[in-house]
């Protein structure tokens, strides 16, 4: 009897194998044949500055440890953000071709990226205790829209890269948002709150949320809200890009989906 499951893992294997000899990858960046990603499309990713607040990850005049709004005791349940690299080209194209375009397989590309972000010195006390990695959650509709969860891919990738242990069934997305592209910070918070559920199952782990852009933080925020409600002991996060210019009306409140 055919073991289907062998057999279609080896069809897609052979498949994804004819598809790259009858199509070589081409460059995502410069179109050149021969990688997904080439090595000097790779090196003009520009890794987020030091100077940072070291709770929230955004950019400062000098490096501090808690900036203005962090200080100001604003609501942010997360222990520390970071993000891997500025949102400016190459990789806002390649986090567009991502999402948008149903590139999937810059997906695990694009997590080197993260996986250098947390090798970063100032992590090491957070990863030494880190029990599981997250990718925020999309909702089912729009999962099913899309086809994949662009957060997913890039915690695939982490975790394959550190050994990290993957969890995908302790956060849900429960309620269908709508983009938050467009609406300013106050918006934002309303747009995502109680959007997540989390499970009992997460009591007493130490968390890394993974997602693709670190815009005003909501997201971010929600899902971490709806884990500590829920029993986790401690959540940070850690995203792909981070974009230079925020609305001033939206700062303190970083994220999207
Ligand atoms: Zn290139
Ligand atoms: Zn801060």
């Amino acid at each position: 009897m055919i073991d289907l499951q062998r057999a279609s893992g080896a069809m897609s294997t052979w498949a994804a194998a004819g598809v790259d000899f009858l199509f070589p990858p081409r460059c995502a960046g410069c179109g050149r044949a021969g990688q997904r990603i080439c090595a000097h499309c790779a090196q003009l990713v520009t890794p987020t500055p030091a100077t940072i607040c070291e709770r929230c990850g955004r950019v400062q005049s000098a490096r501090v440890q808690q900036c203005s709004q962090c200080a100001d005791g604003t609501d942010f349940p997360l222990y520390c953000v970071r993000a891997a690299a500025l949102h400016i080209s190459p990789l806002r194209e390649w986090i567009h071709l991502l999402k948008y375009e149903g590139r999937r397989d810059l997906g695990i590309l694009l997590a080197r990226y993260l996986t250098a972000a947390l090798a970063a010195p100032d992590w090491a006390a957070v990863c030494a205790q880190l029990d599981g990695v997250i990718p925020a959650p999309l909702h089912a509709e729009r999962l099913r829209e899309r086809g994949y969860n662009q957060a997913e891919l890039l915690a695939v990738g982490l975790c394959r890269q550190t050994g990290l242990p993957l969890h995908t069934d302790l956060l849900r997305r429960e309620k269908l948002t709508r983009s938050q592209v467009g609406l300013n910070a106050a918006e934002r918070k309303a747009n995502v709150e109680a959007a997540f559920v989390a499970a009992p199952a997460c009591r007493g782990l130490r968390l890394l949320l993974i997602d693709d852009v670190y815009t005003t933080g909501a997201t971010l925020r929600a899902c971490a809200h709806a884990l500590l409600d829920a029993g986790a002991t401690q959540v940070s996060a850690l995203t792909l890009a981070l974009p230079t210019h925020i609305d001033p009306s939206m700062t303190h409140d970083l994220s999207h989906s």
